[in-house]
Formats: C-alpha cells, structure tokens, sequence
C-alpha cells in the first residue's frame, strides 16, 4: 500500500495511492496517519478495502508527510561507502546518529526555504522508514518487523551551520522545511529487501546522485535494532539511514543551493520528491 496525507498545511486527511495512481480519500476509514494508527492492525484492515469502493480526490493536491504527531525524526550519517569516500572521512565503525528537529518535517513538493545566512545549503536523497511497533533493545533478525513502511527523505544540510559554528551537525540539519519527506508511506510487503534500491538525485535536471542502498555500512535491519539500544523507537518515529555519493559539498568544485533551483529526488518503489528552492 502506498499511504499518504493531502490537502492544505495543517489540514491534511489519509488517502491511499489505487493501481491506477489515483488517491482514495481514506477519512471514513481512519483519523489520520498518527503514532497510534500506523501499527501493524490497522495497516491489516486498510489492506483488505476495497479502493474502488473509496472517494476519488480529483486533480493534484499537495501532499504532507505521510505520518503526523511522530516523537522522534532521527538521522544516520556517513552511512554509504561512496558518500564516505566522496568526503574523505573514515568509514564509521558504529552508526552516527543525529537528530533532525520536528520543525524541519515538510511535504514532499513543499518549497525549500534556505535560512537566513546560508551560503552552503546541500540535498541529500535518503530512504526513510517509519516504525509501526516499539522497539527497545530488539535483536537484528526481529527489526524489520518493527517497521510500517519505507518513504523518501531529503536530509537538506547547511554544511556551514553544520560543520563551521561547532558542536554537533543538529544545526545544520534542522532549518524549517529541511526535512520533506513522502509522497507515500509504502508498506514493507511492496518493498521486499532495502538494500536493493535505487536512489537519485537531480538538481536542475542534472543528475548529482545515483546510487544504491547496497551500499549502505550499516543496513536497515542493523539500524534499527543498534538506535534501539539507546533509545525506544515508538511507532511513527521516522529514520533517515544516510545518502550516498554525490552531495553539493563532495563535488569538484562545491555546489550548493540557490533560490529557483528545483530539485527531484527517487527511490525505487517510493516515487519521487519535487522541490523549488526559494529564500527564506
Ligand atoms: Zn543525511
């Protein structure tokens, strides 16, 4: 299943993506996709509807991200052997973790907003994946059961906020709307393993990322059993898992940002971000 949210900021409703890339309009079926809805029983009931039976929603509504009211949107960094390699950092021996603020959630084709004093605002195309039952101190062979669905997250990253005012990479990585994330929530069942997809980037129509999941250090099922060592995973949590090669500030020379620049992202399976890059 492919679960969204559309509608204006603020008053999105659920829907459901059919076979023929319509969106159903899911409010008389469920609330909201919230922590205490994505969990293994409710995704069961929504995946014996009948979709043709649902409201179509007509034209092309702005998507939101496909979870509200989460508790927790957490990042892991240097996690792609290309991207490593690209910075001419080490390859990490245990998963970096950092945390991406609430405030930073926007929708998938919500416009990027460079903040205030950004001279080196970058993308960085990851797959996300949203937790559909706690997990605390889970082993590896058991993680990927904990988790609802995969999504496309766009870590955008002011590398000067993140790397030239000290302290930790928080700074950079928490900018209102630095963290789109959509269009869908794609249940596990229509995604098989994360670590044979395709992930890209285009600025401009340039392709600046093309790359693998299977080139991820530490893969999904890792990931969240190691984070639920340190912290409980509640359902709905959203986790980046790093992005591979080809970021603005890996390239030669640097690239970054700037207003009217439009940005499109892929995954394979999880459909694609559109974003247009304006001034704060
Ligand atoms: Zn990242």
């Amino acid at each position: 299943m492919k679960l969204l949210r559309y509608g204006p900021k603020g008053q999105e409703k659920p829907g459901i993506l059919d076979g023929d890339g319509i969106i159903r309009d899911l409010s008389a079926v469920i609330d909201d996709f919230t922590p205490t809805t994505v969990i293994p029983e409710n995704l069961d009931r929504l995946s014996r509807l009948n979709l043709q039976q649902l409201p179509a929603v007509s034209g092309k509504p702005r998507l939101g991200t496909p979870v509200t009211g989460m508790q927790k949107f957490i990042a892991v960094g240097l996690n792609y052997t290309d991207h490593a390699s690209e910075l001419n950092m080490e390859l990490p021996g245990e998963p970096v973790l950092f945390t991406k603020h609430l405030n930073c959630l926007n929708g998938p084709d919500d416009n990027i907003e460079l903040p205030e004093g950004s001279v080196k605002s970058d993308w960085e195309v990851e797959l996300g994946f949203i937790i559909g039952t706690r997990a605390k101190n889970i082993s590896e062979s058991d993680s990927l059961s904990h988790i609802a669905g995969y999504t496309i997250v766009n870590d955008v990253s002011e590398r000067a906020f993140q790397l030239e005012h000290g302290g930790q990479w928080m700074k950079g990585k928490s900018c209102d709307t630095f963290g789109p994330v959509g269009p869908w929530m794609v249940t596990t069942d229509e995604i098989g393993d994360p670590q044979q997809l395709q992930l890209f980037t285009e600025v401009n129509g340039q392709l600046v990322q093309n790359g693998t999941t299977a080139n991820m250090i530490f893969p999904v099922s890792f990931l969240v059993a190691y984070i639920s060592r340190f912290m409980t995973l509640e359902p709905g949590d959203i986790v980046c898992t790093g992005t591979p090669a080809g970021v603005g500030v890996g390239r030669k020379p640097q690239m970054f940002l700037k207003p009217g620049d439009h940005m499109r992202l892929g995954i394979s399976g999880l459909g694609e971000q559109n974003q247009r890059v304006v001034a704060a």
